[in-house]
């Protein structure tokens, strides 16, 4: 096969939750470019109109909630014909001191960024499984690696991605579903224009601490994703790879 072949996503079919913006949307707009046909999913009416133009279905969905979060890849799989790529990318954060969560809180943050990932993985399985493979993207963080004094669920949501990951890998490796995380350093979105005004001097420590002198963009996430979805990675499973302009090298 052409190594430019093994870059091709055409006839394939992707759900990306989170799709609507940030880093979600460029990875999806990756996938599509590369030739599949996409899925996005999220709650914000507005935000998921202004995407819908670029893709091939778009979902309302909250993923807190679990039914509603089988239905979406259910009705993926059933609107585009398949499912071979599955993109867990929504996620959210509340900053606070550790001390200063409630169970609810802490509930809403594990919902979202880890349970949410497991329950569409399930959902996703048996389509992938009869199609005869499938790819299966996870988006942790830094915060997979490191703590931070703000973010005990969120750290331990991404914490647990990275697990989660590895467990989804070895199961299903077998069926020819690979499962990979993709750990994205500090990038300009909506989640973190909220952190930098929430955290004070996060915005200067990030840039001193990152050897490519900047903070990411949504569209550096694109490569990872089509590549973690395409042919050119079918021997690469339980990996969580950091995309971070260097930001983990650096001690
Ligand atoms: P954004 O806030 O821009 O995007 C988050 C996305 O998740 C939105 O599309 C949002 O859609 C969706 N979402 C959140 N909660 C739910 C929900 N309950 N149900 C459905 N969709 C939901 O953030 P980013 O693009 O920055 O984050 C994307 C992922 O990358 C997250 O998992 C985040 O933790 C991770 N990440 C981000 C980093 C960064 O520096 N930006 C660094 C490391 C990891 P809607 O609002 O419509 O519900």
């Amino acid at each position: 096969m052409l190594l430019s072949n093994n870059f091709s996503l055409a006839g394939k079919a992707a759900l990306v939750t989170g799709g609507n913006g940030g880093i979600g949307l460029a990875m999806a707009k990756g996938l599509a470019a590369a030739g599949a046909a996409v899925a996005i999913a999220g709650r914000d009416e507005a935000k998921n109109a202004a995407a819908a133009r670029d893709f091939a279905l778009t979902l309302r969905c909250d993923l807190q909630d679990e039914k509603a979060c089988r239905a979406m890849v259910e009705e993926t799989a059933q609107r585009l014909g398949r499912l071979d790529i599955l993109v867990n990318n929504a996620g959210t954060n509340i900053r606070k001191a550790p001390q200063d969560y409630t169970l609810e809180e802490w509930r809403l943050v594990l919902d979202t960024n880890l349970t949410s990932a497991f329950v569409a993985a399930q959902a996703a399985y048996p389509h992938m499984k009869r199609a005869g493979g499938g790819k299966i993207v996870n988006i942790g963080s830094m915060m997979s690696l490191f703590g931070a004094s703000f973010a005990a669920p969120y750290g331990a949501s991404k914490g647990g991605i990275v697990q989660l990951t590895r467990s989804l890998a070895a199961a299903w490796a077998r069926d020819h579903i690979q499962v990979n995380a993709v750990l994205p350093g500090w990038i300009d979105t909506a989640l973190t224009r909220r952190a930098r005004a929430e955290v004070d001097g996060l915005h200067e420590r990030v840039l001193a601490r990152t050897p490519a002198g900047r903070w990411g963009a949504p569209e550096d996430l694109a490569g990872i994703a089509v590549f973690l979805a395409s042919p050119a990675s079918d021997f690469i499973t339980g990996t969580a790879i950091p995309v971070d302009g260097g930001y983990s090298a650096q001690g």
